[in-house]
């Protein structure tokens, strides 16, 4: 999608604050630092737009990009850090939860991995938990530029083998740093939205 114009996004913890345009909704989940606001950045040809690094343990909120009057990408927290409170934990399941069941208008979930990495556990259960709904899902190994050539076919096995991907669901290599994927990720997108 030629990206031109994206407005600023809407927070929301719970559902009462959704929008309701009823635009397609995209939600990117990851842990904290895999590359999330990158990714968001590079779709959306901006240089800082979605906040990188989000900090642990700050308010977690959904952040709803609306992309051209057309579809909603939805920044989901980053899950799996250690430094958060029991009750941290606790409220971000019962956000998260709320949306991917309830939630008509989701029509794909993006979950990143870091490339370089075998999935963490965390990985594993959030694909596993996504997958119980299912909502169609994209798996994007981000940080590519940091991997040789010939050893990104070891990265896809990787993956594949540790998450187990439904026939259904999709893997895509991915680099903010050289944008390799880019018109991947979005022609995904633009096929489930
Ligand atoms: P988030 O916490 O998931 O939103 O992660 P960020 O997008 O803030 O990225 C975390 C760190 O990884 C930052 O220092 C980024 O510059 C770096 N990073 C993100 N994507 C890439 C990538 O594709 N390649 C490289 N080399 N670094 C990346």
């Amino acid at each position: 999608m030629q990206v031109n114009n994206v407005s600023m996004n809407l927070s929301a913890v719970s559902s009462k604050q959704y929008p309701d345009e009823g635009y397609p909704e995209i939600a990117l989940l990851g842990r904290s630092n895999v590359g999330k606001s990158s990714l968001i950045n590079t779709l959306i040809n901006r240089k800082s737009f979605a906040r990188t690094s989000s900090t642990p343990g700050k308010t977690q909120t959904l952040n709803f990009y609306n992309i051209e009057e057309q579809l909603y990408l939805v920044d989901v927290p980053g899950y799996g850090f250690a430094k958060v409170s029991k009750k941290q934990r606790e409220e971000f399941g019962t956000m998260i939860e709320e949306y991917l069941s309830t939630r008509n208008v989701l029509k794909g979930v993006v979950i990143l991995v870091d490339g370089r990495h075998a999935p963490s556990d965390d990985d594993i259960s959030m694909y596993q938990y996504v997958s119980y709904y299912h909502i169609p899902t994209l798996i994007v190994a981000t940080k590519m530029d940091k991997i040789k050539r010939n050893q990104w076919n070891k990265s896809i096995s990787q993956v594949n083998k540790s998450m187990q991907i439904n026939q259904t669901d999709d893997l895509q290599l991915f680099s903010a740093e050289t944008k390799y994927g880019k018109d991947e990720v979005w022609s995904w997108i633009e096929a489930h939205m």
